[in-house]
């Protein structure tokens, strides 16, 4: 036996600080049983008909909506969202993201014919290496494993290391409903180590990242070097543009809840508030309102409205991006305390202004509870500050006339824009993924699918033996 093979780690609540839960820490080597694992499983869940998996898909739905208490109570205690949050983001969100997989496949063009008469057929990549970060954990496995899944693939997934509990039970519900041994499996233990031997190994066609702009450009470069296909889905630094015809009370109230869901840990967060240079002091005066009133406390109580950060080194990341913001010359309204909590990663939201436009509070991402309310001088210069980013996943656009408001967002670069303040719609099939450095390739809907799928061209005569 190796040694490292006995290593365990702790999973903790950082609203306790208390363990909750033990895994192993996988030895790199075990990477390669695990993409062996992966190869044999593919071999048998390829072979089975679309409408079979589409059905997987339901029953797995069915079974993580019989365990939603469970599920939601365990996401919560690793990583902190408010129960009510977590059982609504991460059992019914991604429910609905593993029925709509299910429909999408049983009306996907598997096999079509082109101009020249010959088959065009889609089919499963092969095995996936996905990689999810601990922020919206069962949603990033989900949106991954329900199109790989259904494609005929098999996946490795790496969970991230803060939050593993929520993956392996997704495995053990896997079991239950009867999806065929090593189709999904979970490799529990360090990125740096496991995740990295993953992308390593030979053997993998797919991988599908989640996670920082850091780590998701070695995934990119290492998948490259092997001619496997990367999808990435990286970081942001959304804006959300309120112009001057708009409802600013209602634009900057909502933009705040949207930035402070899961205590900002988010990577679609509007984090920068853009309003017109006239209404500034305004804005803030209702941001700083609104972030007041947040209850920040015990995610189990149904009180609560924000729960801690995932760790002791994420609030020290966000305390330290503040620290450096008010030595640039920033203006810390309200927000970022820590010291009334003897226990748990707590910290109270955060408004900033009096931000330069190179000021890094304004450029990078924070990955908290923190939002930055910046003046524009109008339409132009506010497409201009929005685009002013190295990332582009997402942005939201305000404006009291709707037709202004979808020609500005026609303008933004991000790959998504969400007017007037819309939300992620009941059915989650809009394309999610990055413009920029916020990412390869799309999540949800078809295009989601897109990424899983190979495709080959029969020539000559491709038709011959069918019925
Ligand atoms: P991270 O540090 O990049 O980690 C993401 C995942 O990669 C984790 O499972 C991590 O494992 C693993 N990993 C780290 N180093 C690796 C390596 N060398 N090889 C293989 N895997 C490796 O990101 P995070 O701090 O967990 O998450 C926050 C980031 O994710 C933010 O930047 C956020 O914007 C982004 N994010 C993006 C989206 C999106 O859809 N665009 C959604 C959510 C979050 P360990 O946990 O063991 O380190
Ligand atoms: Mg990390």
């Amino acid at each position: 036996m190796r040694p490292e093979a006995a290593a365990e780690f702790e999973v903790v609540n950082p609203a306790t600080e208390e363990v909750i839960g033990v895994v192993p820490v996988a030895p790199a080597a075990f990477a390669s049983e695990a993409i062996a694992a992966a190869q044999a499983g593919f071999g048998v869940w390829a072979a089975t008909d679309v409408e079979a998996r589409a059905r997987m898909l339901e029953r797995l739905a069915q079974a993580m909506e019989d365990h939603r208490s469970q599920l939601s109570e365990l996401t919560s205690a690793e990583i902190g969202t408010p129960v009510k949050d977590a059982a609504t983001g991460q059992v019914d969100l991604p429910v609905r993201v593993l029925r709509s997989y299910a429909d999408i496949a049983r009306k996907y063009p598997w096999d079509t014919r082109d101009a020249a008469g010959s088959a065009v057929v889609r089919e499963g990549a092969g095995v996936v290496v996905a990689i999810t970060p601990w922020n919206f954990p069962v949603h990033q496995i989900i949106a991954k494993l329900a199109p790989a899944l259904v494609a005929g693939c098999s996946v490795v997934l790496k969970p991230a290391e803060l939050t593993p509990l929520n993956a392996l039970f997704l495995a053990a519900l896997c079991e239950s409903i009867g999806l065929p041994p090593g189709v999904f499996n979970v490799v529990t233990g360090k990125g740096s180590v496991v995740g990295e031997a993953l992308l390593q190994s030979d053997g993998y066609e797919v991988v599908s990242f989640t996670g920082s702009l850091q780590v998701g450009r070695h995934v990119g470069e290492v998948a490259g070097s092997k001619v496997a296909r990367a999808a990435l889905e990286l970081g942001g630094k959304s804006p959300a543009v309120v112009l001057d015809d708009a409802d600013l009370t209602t634009a900057v109230q909502t933009t705040v809840r949207n930035c402070f869901v899961n205590a900002g840990q988010k990577c679609n967060a509007p984090t920068r508030l853009l309003v017109p240079r006239a209404r500034l002091d305004e804005a803030v005066e209702i941001a700083g309102e609104v972030a007041g009133s947040y209850v920040v406390g015990d995610p189990s109580d149904p009180a609560t409205t924000m729960g801690p950060v995932a760790s002791a080194a994420q609030r020290d990341v966000v305390t330290g991006f503040l620290d450096r913001a008010r030595s640039d010359g920033a203006r810390v309204v309200t927000g970022g305390e820590t010291q009334q909590w003897e226990r748990g990663y707590f910290l109270t939201p955060a408004i900033v202004t009096d931000v330069s436009r190179s000021a890094e509070i304004a450029r990078e991402e924070v990955f908290g509870p923190v939002l930055v309310v910046m003046a524009h001088d109008g339409e132009e210069d506010a497409v201009a500050l929005a685009n002013d980013s190295d990332y582009g996943l997402s942005a939201e656009v305000w404006s009291g006339d709707p037709g202004r408001a979808a020609r500005l967002a026609r303008r933004i670069k991000a790959g998504q824009v969400r007017v007037n303040g819309v939300r992620t719609p009941e059915l989650p099939v809009s394309p999610f993924g990055g413009y920029k450095r916020s990412g390869i390739g799309r999540e949800l809907g078809e295009l989601g699918l897109d990424e899983f799928v190979e495709i080959k061209a029969i020539l000559g005569d491709p038709f011959v033996g069918e019925e």
